[in-house]
């Protein structure tokens, strides 16, 4: 049994500090929402009532975060922040598990090697039903003998665990398939949305199509047409998946990893500015898969 700092419960980190809770870890578990933090005590998780006490004792602590100004406001004393490395012994273990641009997670990784603590970036892959299910990828930069440090408490949330290479690697592979992933998603609601139109039923096309050359996860996994697929986000209104606001944020990391790269990204630059054009129809706080209205909302009447 190992004691765990636990922040950010929000769709993905709730579910992944229960299922920390249920190996036998005692989870010291903090977030903003009151309501993340009565779900957390219901999962077996021991709430504090601030960050700090939340890792108070711990010799290892997660972080599950929006974005990198969060996760530097809470690891980093920099603009007013936390600073919540000084809260380790030497040797202690952080991972944040956000996705974060990757000169956040690399200022935050060499902050705590100044104090001795060990960090790796560690994004996660698989969303709401894979932090569920404790079968999330986990995509890790950092020293490798930290990464393998890490890997028991990874693998009770986790099926995949891949070190992609030093700190900050975790987040470029990534943002690498997060642009993949929004690609394929505005694509297979683009089709879907042809056939329809056209006169298909939504799920005899999807099964055509999962069945042929076009088949990819958002099709097959992650169904973005209503009633598809039971326990898609789409049939629940697009509710507690991973929100389009979200994305369009893993797209602008892209974005500004495509320049640092001097490397040209066409397709990941027209999903972001199809994902930003939802978001900003008020649709950011519904999951991703709804670009699908986008489409729907835009078809010619004829
Ligand atoms: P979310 O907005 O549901 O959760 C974030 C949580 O962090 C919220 O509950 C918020 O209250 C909390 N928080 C923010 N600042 C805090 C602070 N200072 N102290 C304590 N709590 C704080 O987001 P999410 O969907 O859980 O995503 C978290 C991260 O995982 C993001 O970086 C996202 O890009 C990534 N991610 C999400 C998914 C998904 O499907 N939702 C999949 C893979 C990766």
């Amino acid at each position: 049994m190992t004691r765990i700092g636990f922040i950010g419960l929000g769709n993905m980190g709730g579910p992944m500090a229960a299922n920390l809770a249920r190996a036998g870890h005692a989870v010291q578990v903090f977030d903003l929402v009151p309501e993340s933090l009565e779900r957390a005590i219901k999962a077996g998780c021991i709430v504090a009532g601030d960050a700090r006490e939340a890792v108070s004792g711990c010799d290892l602590a997660i972080s599950m975060l929006p974005a990198g100004e969060h996760v530097r406001g809470l690891w980093l004393s920099e603009g007013g922040g936390q600073d919540l490395l000084g809260a380790f012994p030497a040797g202690a273990l952080v991972i944040d598990c956000s996705t974060i641009d990757v000169a956040s997670a690399r200022a935050v990784g060499a902050a705590a090697k100044a104090r001795g603590i060990r960090f790796l970036d560690a994004p996660v892959s698989g969303g709401v039903a894979g932090a569920a299910a404790g079968t999330l990828t986990f995509i890790v930069g950092g020293e490798s003998s930290d990464f393998e440090a890490a890997k028991p408490v990874l693998a009770c949330m986790g099926q995949n665990l891949f070190h992609a290479g030093a700190l900050g690697a975790g987040q470029i592979a990534k943002m690498c398939n997060n642009m993949l992933l929004a690609i394929h998603m505005a694509g297979t609601a683009e089709a879907l949305a042809l056939g329809v139109k056209e006169g298909l039923e939504p799920g005899v096309l999807s099964t055509i199509m999962g069945k042929s050359s076009g088949n990819n996860w958002s099709l097959e996994r992650y169904n973005p047409w209503p009633g598809v697929m039971e326990n898609a986000p789409a049939s629940r209104g697009y509710e507690g998946g991973f929100m389009t606001r979200l994305m369009v944020k893993d797209l602008g990391l892209a974005m500004a990893l495509a320049e640092h790269a001097h490397s040209a990204v066409p397709m990941g630059a027209l999903a972001r500015n199809l994902f930003n054009l939802h978001a900003a129809k008020g649709q950011g706080a519904k999951d991703f898969s709804s670009i699908l209205e986008l489409y729907r909302d835009n078809t010619d009447p004829g």
